[in-house]
């Protein structure tokens, strides 16, 4: 797989179709597979973090959540295809995990969010076997979650417990798992539950998903003050590679 470097981090050189087909080989020769969806944010944070960053690099697969992703790799004269959402990614493995009879584990969210989350899974595709499901709020420490999965041997886990979380969860648990495709999924379970609302599609064509996430939740707005860091240490890295 190709990558290109943005601050450190590889991304994979990878459409969502062609991600999606993969993870459906993944799961099909119950190999396990660790998927990131990162933004601006994450990236920062892990060039801050080193303990981060390396949770981060146990990834197969890191996509572009964000739209700045894709702009710094054009910069960078690299580019990503485009976009490859969280939500999209969970969307298309639950139609396939009903299509196919692929088992899932929901883990993230509170547990309101979490338990409309999975009626509403329901609803949307009645054939699919969830083989277990927990809230994100729980003792770091102390819970039974890694031996459930580890019991349950689901085919996909999808991780909701926002970053850097979900990243370090699976970091720290993948290894005693003998399958499972694990995905961060950051905040699609507020928008499953129907709790959140996605970005209208022109919202989404025109690059504003992340001015209308803001909007909706402005709270959000610390985020956004990585974004003129990551935007400088961009050029810079431009300038360098130039050099
Ligand atoms: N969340 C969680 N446990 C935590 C913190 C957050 O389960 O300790 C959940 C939160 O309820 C939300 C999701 O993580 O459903 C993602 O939150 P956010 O929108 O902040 O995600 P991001 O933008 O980081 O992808």
């Amino acid at each position: 797989m190709k990558h290109v470097n943005i601050l450190g981090i590889p991304f994979s050189i990878i459409n969502h179709d062609y991600l999606i087909k993969r993870l459906s080989q993944h799961v099909q020769s119950a190999e396990k597979s660790f998927v990131i969806t990162a933004n601006p944010e994450i990236v920062m944070q892990a060039n801050e973090h080193q303990e981060y960053k390396n949770h981060l690099l146990r990834a197969s697969y890191i996509t572009a959540d964000g739209i700045g992703i894709v702009k710094a790799s054009k910069i960078l004269k690299n580019p990503l295809p485009e976009r490859v959402t969280g939500y999209d990614v969970m969307m298309d493995m639950l139609q396939l995990s009903c299509d196919h009879q692929y088992s899932i584990y929901l883990l993230g969210a509170d547990k309101e969010t979490l338990l409309s989350t999975k009626n509403n899974i329901e609803k949307q595709f009645p054939s699919i076997r969830i083989a277990g499901y927990h809230d994100g709020y729980f003792d770091w420490n102390n819970n039974r979650i890694a031996e459930e999965i580890h019991e349950k041997k689901p085919d996909i886990v999808f991780v909701a417990l926002g970053a850097p979380k979900q990243e370090t969860w699976i970091s720290q648990h993948i290894d005693q798992f003998t399958k499972g495709v694990f995905i961060c999924v950051g905040g699609s379970f507020d928008v499953i539950s129907g709790n959140v609302k996605r970005a209208p599609l022109s919202w989404q064509n025109i690059n504003l998903e992340w001015l209308y996430r803001l909007l909706k939740q402005p709270r959000r707005w610390r985020r956004m003050l990585a974004l003129p860091r990551f935007s400088y240490r961009i050029i810079k890295q431009r300038v360098k590679n130039s050099s």
